[in-house]
C-alpha cells in the first residue's frame, strides 16, 4: 500500500534488520526495542490490523506463529519465554496500520499491562 511504512520495509524502500523472509512473511528487529530480543513478524500482504483477518487470508497468522516458534529459537530465547503481543486498533494501541506481531523476550516481563 503507498504509503504504509511496513510495505515500504517489505520491499527495501526503508532499511531494516531482517531476521527472516520467505515468500509470504518478513521478519525484523524492532527500532525501538522493549527488551533485549524485540522482533515484529509481518504478512508481506497489506492486511491493516486483526480486524482485517476473514476466513480468505487468517491462514497467515498460523504461518506467522510458526516462523515465530522458529525464531524464538534462533534467538535463545524459546527456554526463557517470551510474549507475543498483536495491537489492534487505538485503544489497542496499533500505530502502524500493517499487521504485525511483536515477539519479546530476553527479560521477565510484566503483567498486566498499562
Ligand atoms: P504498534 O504500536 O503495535 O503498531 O507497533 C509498531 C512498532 O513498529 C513499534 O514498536 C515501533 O517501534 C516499530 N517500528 C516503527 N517503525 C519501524 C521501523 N522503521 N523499523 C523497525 N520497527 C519500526
Ligand atoms: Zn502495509
Amino acid at each position: 500500500m503507498g504509503d504504509c511504512i511496513f510495505c515500504k520495509i517489505i520491499n527495501g524502500e526503508i532499511p531494516s534488520k531482517k531476521l527472516y523472509e520467505d515468500d509470504k512473511v518478513y521478519a525484523f528487529y524492532d527500532i525501538n526495542p522493549e527488551a533485549p530480543i524485540h522482533f515484529l513478524v509481518i504478512p508481506k500482504e497489506h492486511i491493516e490490523s486483526a480486524n482485517a483477518l476473514n476466513e480468505n487470508n487468517v491462514n497467515i497468522v498460523a504461518h506467522i506463529f510458526n516462523v515465530i516458534n522458529k525464531l524464538a529459537k534462533e534467538t535463545k530465547i524459546a527456554e526463557s519465554g517470551y510474549r507475543i503481543v498483536n495491537n489492534c486498533g487505538q485503544d489497542g494501541g496499533q500505530t502502524v496500520e500493517h499487521l504485525h506481531f511483536h515477539v519479546l523476550g530476553g527479560r521477565s516481563l510484566q503483567w498486566p499491562p498499562g
